[in-house]
């Protein structure tokens, strides 16, 4: 979405807010497309003192396998962020700041990518997920299998074979 502020960087105390639903279902992150449904997007705009200020509330589900056992996984998220917004960025990168040229602003784009900065390196079922038996590859959070795991060691196979 293009945002138009100019009548809040016109007028000190101004404010706009924007309400909508940021579709990424398209988008692919981690080798997936974690967004199933829409990202909600509250935004905020106000002039303080001639600085215009930028506030986005996303709110969406984050889902993805389990990097353990492998369980596809929704996780939902509330993320807040603020920005500075300004005309111009004169030479800097700052991720603070927002450009916005003749007022203008590409909140998608600045939602989304506040979102990946957002997203967790590592994504479990649970806290303790006990992930797959390395023999027969079961979901141990359903039960054990009774497989024995001492022997499935690659390390005591190779002593073994040293020793006989
Ligand atoms: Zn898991
Ligand atoms: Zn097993």
């Amino acid at each position: 979405m293009l945002w138009d502020l100019k009548k809040v960087f016109l007028k000190e105390d101004e404010v706009r807010n924007a309400e909508y639903d940021l579709d990424l279902h398209e988008l692919s992150f981690n080798g997936g497309t974690p967004f199933k449904t829409p990202v909600k997007v509250s935004a905020t705009a106000v002039n303080r003192a001639g600085v215009v200020d930028l506030a986005v509330t996303a709110k969406f589900d984050y889902t993805a396998p389990c990097d353990r056992c492998g369980e596809e996984t929704i996780t939902p998220f509330v993320s807040s962020f603020n920005h500075t917004v300004v005309q111009s960025l004169v030479g800097e990168n700052e991720s603070d700041y927002i450009e916005a040229p003749d007022f203008v602003i590409e909140l998608d784009a600045a939602v989304t990518a506040d979102i990946l900065l957002e997203l967790p390196a590592k994504h479990l079922c649970k806290e303790d997920c006990k992930g797959l038996c390395p023999k027969c590859g079961k979901n141990l959070n359903t039960g054990e299998c009774g497989c024995d795991l001492r022997e499935t060691d690659p390390r005591l196979e190779v002593l073994k074979s040293l020793l006989d």
